[in-house]
């Protein structure tokens, strides 16, 4: 049966702005705005409770496939059923558009349509499905998504829960339960989809046989969701040498490839649909993509309420247990880093303390709206490890990584004359040939560069 929202008005507290005044200007012959016009749907939706996690099926949007299928079974172990959607095209984008204004994120566009496409697709029992998206808490427009979300589904399917995962301390009353083991095996589950994502694009471009390299990920994501069964997702050392060795078992041609990085905003820059499948596009084109890792953001987020204390006398005591956290993972990084390159088959991706020296050097890290000196970090950090061939991913109309990213590509090729970047927008209207004839231009100056 289905469950009806109360259609209550949200309390006058929750206005964001007034309502404008009746007659006059721009608002004449304009129906005045209500209440509920402007509500911000923070107290008003259905709750996700953990009772329900046994009944419910949870979507949650494309973003980093292999990367999820290791998450999707660590929460699986919780008892929490997920599933991620891979559904796209034109429709999906409509279906976006339906809800979100097309100068509001890219990104909610894209997640808001695909939740609603799959939950009119009939694949789903509405009346036990939620939908869920992870948030870093910061400053940004990330931060209203749930809201817009919650706005969207109102309109169409009122009695479906919205869950946020995120460690910023919103959404508390989302249903799920955050605690440090649980925390723990979802870090573990990054660093080995860093490490899986990272030898396949070393590898993929150079295999012999086609299709070799892809089987060897299947492997590997196998084996992991094996040593999380059996409880050895913390035997690092064998579960890294583990994937590292599977990867360098596959025959390759050593051929001279272009190596392309990718930056940018963090669902364009890793979501295929959210990018239009740009990895593909550049191995179709016989280049390496590099991408660097997830973890790399997580730590961002982390370090980021560190220097807010720092440098703008924020909450000391969340910035103390946050810097356990952030010495603790990075050192698990370290590690990584370092058996990598000991391994001598693939070059290791890049270590979170380097990033933040080379930001430092380009812009300051209070600069944390989106992925703020993330971006440029990575572009330098790309094009002293020889990915100096690079792709700034950016959402049409996003601020701060047009500020961060496209704003210090000529810093950047003032410290690597060397480096070739292009920044690309993606957007409801933009073409995915405008899009790849623009990268093409790129790759044009890299190949010309390579035969010189
Ligand atoms: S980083 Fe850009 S796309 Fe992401 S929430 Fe902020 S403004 Fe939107």
């Amino acid at each position: 049966m289905k469950k009806t929202m109360s259609p209550t008005p949200a309390s006058p507290r929750h206005l964001s702005c007034p309502p404008p005044a009746s007659g006059g200007g721009v608002g004449e012959g304009v129906r005045p705005q209500t209440q509920s016009d402007i509500a911000d749907f923070s107290e008003d939706y259905p709750r996700f409770t953990r009772e329900m996690k046994d009944s419910y099926t949870i979507l949650i949007p494309d973003m980093l496939p292999w990367h999820f299928e290791l998450l999707i079974h660590v929460m699986a172990k919780e008892g929490y059923r997920l599933e991620a959607l891979h559904n796209e095209g034109q429709e999906v984008i409509d279906e976006g558009l339906k809800h979100v204004h097309n100068d509001t994120c890219y990104p909610a566009l894209c997640v808001i349509g695909q939740f609603l496409n799959a939950l009119k697709s009939g694949k789903y029992d509405v009346d036990h499905t939620a939908v869920l998206i992870t948030q870093s808490g910061g400053g940004c427009r990330a931060s209203n998504y749930i809201p817009l979300i919650r706005k969207a589904l109102r309109a169409e399917f009122p009695q479906v829960p919205v869950l946020s995962l995120n460690f910023a301390g919103l959404e508390k009353d989302s249903g799920i339960e955050v605690y440090p083991a649980f925390v723990l095996r979802l870090g573990y589950a990054i660093y080995y989809g860093d490490l899986i994502m990272s030898c396949y694009n070393q590898t993929k471009p150079y295999e012999i046989e086609a299709g070799s390299t892809d089987e060897v990920r299947e492997r590997c994501i196998g084996e992991i969701k094996a040593a999380f069964d059996a409880g050895k997702h913390r035997k690092l050392k064998r579960n890294i040498y583990f994937i590292l060795d599977a990867f360098a078992a596959v025959p390759v041609k050593r051929e001279p490839k272009i190596k392309v990085g990718i930056v940018g905003e963090i669902y364009v820059k890793y979501s295929p649909f959210g990018n239009s499948h740009l990895e593909e596009f550049l191995l179709r084109e016989g280049c390496e993509p590099v991408v660097p890792a997830l973890m790399d953001f997580v730590l961002y987020c982390i370090i980021n309420n560190v220097n807010d204390a720092k440098m703008y006398g924020k909450n000391r005591k969340s910035a103390f247990f946050f810097g356990i956290a952030y010495k603790y993972l990075y050192s698990i990084q370290k590690k990584i880093l370092k058996w990598t390159a000991r391994h001598g088959r693939f070059v290791p991706q890049h270590d979170f303390e380097r990033l933040r020296t080379l930001a430092d050097e380009v812009i300051n890290q209070g600069v944390k709206m989106g992925e703020g000196w993330l971006i440029p970090a990575e572009m330098a950090a790309l094009a002293e490890t020889g990915a100096e061939n690079i792709v700034c991913a950016q959402p049409f109309g996003c601020l701060p990584n047009h500020i961060a990213g496209k704003g210090a590509v000529r810093v950047i090729k003032g410290k690597y004359p060397s480096a070739n970047i292009v920044p690309v927008d993606y957007d409801p209207s933009a073409t995915k040939v405008n899009q790849e004839n623009r990268i093409k231009l790129m790759l044009a100056t890299a190949r010309e560069r390579m035969g010189e």
